[in-house]
């Protein structure tokens, strides 16, 4: 990325001189990079600032196309997709419920799976897209986007997955899968923020989408606005590495995950696993503990950057909607931790992570007691006040 910051300040779609011609190599080679990790073409792949941007896209992008089409019938369209999803998911599909359109948000089993049968009972001939994530942020839960591909494909219907999250990590062929739109992020995958991109297969019949941004035209009019050469070199590169490393790499960090999570339940009592067991991200653990107020475990564990389900936007925080949307109760949603291995994980940072966990909990659980035998002497004393109190 550093010759695009400090020497070559070309714009890629500039292309009348050297400067251009350099910029414009590099994305385009950082655009074969991406679409080889997704087994995509390169003029199949659309830079954007993210997967947020490349769900709105998707999502905004396709319905209003097909909205525009179906002009006085526009109440008529139908869009499927599951009630866990990422906001950046979520929130496009709540604005055209909004304005109208009929969204179907599946509810997830106990573990976080959506099966193919749910989509195809959902479907009508309505429908229009299904967005269907292809693993979760969370839970880590791996989703069957290959079944629900086929079936999409065999009614005629949009296929888009969040694949922020898989991209990468999990072997991902938007070929075999029958994906029409995939987003992407680089930030999730060792590359920089602020950059990602949309996948819109090249097929027949075209596959048309609404642009969020206008202007110049820049990326097959998709998303006008000169391009972050940088960033889309350092996306590319990130893709490359992914690709060479992921199959070695997806093995060392189950075993280190199976380690801290087996770590955890031989010395602790009362934990539970949310999310699938078997379907889930080589680097993905998302433990719930009994007894544990969640605001004290999360402020206690000093030594570790972990973080409960939830996004901590507000100064109370909420328990996490994707644990509470597949039936885990208030209490131990709101005492989970989600741990994320990565490619600077090592065996002792586990043991580390292991020793003050669980020192922590037993410690927390101990207080809880005590105040509990308060609770008891004090009838008068509801159980949410001693919860407060230690908040
Ligand atoms: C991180 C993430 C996003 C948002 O990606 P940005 O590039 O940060 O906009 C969307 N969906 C999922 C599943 C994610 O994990």
């Amino acid at each position: 990325m550093m010759p695009f910051f400090r020497e070559d300040f070309g714009n890629a779609a500039s292309r009348t001189h050297a400067f251009g011609w350099r910029a414009e190599e590099a994305v385009e080679n950082a655009r074969r990079e991406t679409a080889e990790l997704i087994g995509a073409s390169a003029r199949e792949i659309v830079f954007t600032s993210g997967a947020t941007e490349s769900n709105n896209l998707a999502i905004l992008g396709s319905v209003r196309r097909a909205l525009a089409h179906a002009g006085s019938h526009s109440k008529h369209i139908h869009v499927i997709t599951s009630s866990i999803e990422h906001h950046a998911v979520l929130d496009p599909f709540e604005t055209l419920r909004k304005s109208g359109v009929e969204v179907t948000f599946l509810k997830p089993n106990a573990t976080g799976r959506v099966e193919a049968s749910q989509v195809h009972k959902a479907l009508t001939d309505r429908t229009a897209l299904v967005s269907i994530m292809a693993a979760h942020n969370e839970i880590g839960t791996i989703y069957p986007i290959a079944e629900i591909g086929a079936l999409c494909h065999e009614k005629g219907v949009l296929f888009h997955t969040d694949a922020a999250q898989a991209v990468g990590k999990i072997p991902l062929d938007v070929r075999k899968s029958q994906i029409d739109l995939l987003s992407l992020s680089g930030h999730k995958i060792y590359g920089p923020k602020g950059v990602g991109a949309l996948y819109v297969a090249r097929r027949k019949p075209h596959i048309r989408l609404e642009p969020l941004v206008y202007g110049g035209g820049h990326e097959r009019g998709l998303r006008s606005g000169t391009v972050n050469v940088p960033g889309v070199v350092g996306l590319g590169a990130s893709c490359r590495i992914a690709a060479q490393e992921m199959e070695e790499e997806s093995f060392r960090l189950l075993r280190l995950r199976d380690r801290l999570h087996e770590g955890i339940t031989e010395r602790l009592d009362g934990v539970h696993l949310n999310g699938d067991p078997d379907r889930r991200l080589p680097g993905n653990l998302n433990l719930s503990f009994e007894n544990v107020p969640g605001e004290s475990l999360l402020v206690s564990l000093k030594g570790l950057a972990v973080s409960s389900g939830s996004a901590c936007t507000s100064q109370v925080p909420e328990a996490s909607y994707v644990l509470r949307r597949i039936g885990v109760a208030e209490r131990l949603a709101h005492s989970s931790l989600r741990f994320g291995l990565g490619r600077y994980t090592i065996g002792e940072d586990v043991d580390r992570a292991i020793g003050e966990l669980v020192t922590t909990v037993k410690e927390l659980r101990k207080l809880q007691k005590s105040s509990a035998i308060s609770t008891s002497e004090r009838p008068d004393l509801q159980d949410s006040q001693v919860y407060n109190r230690q908040k």
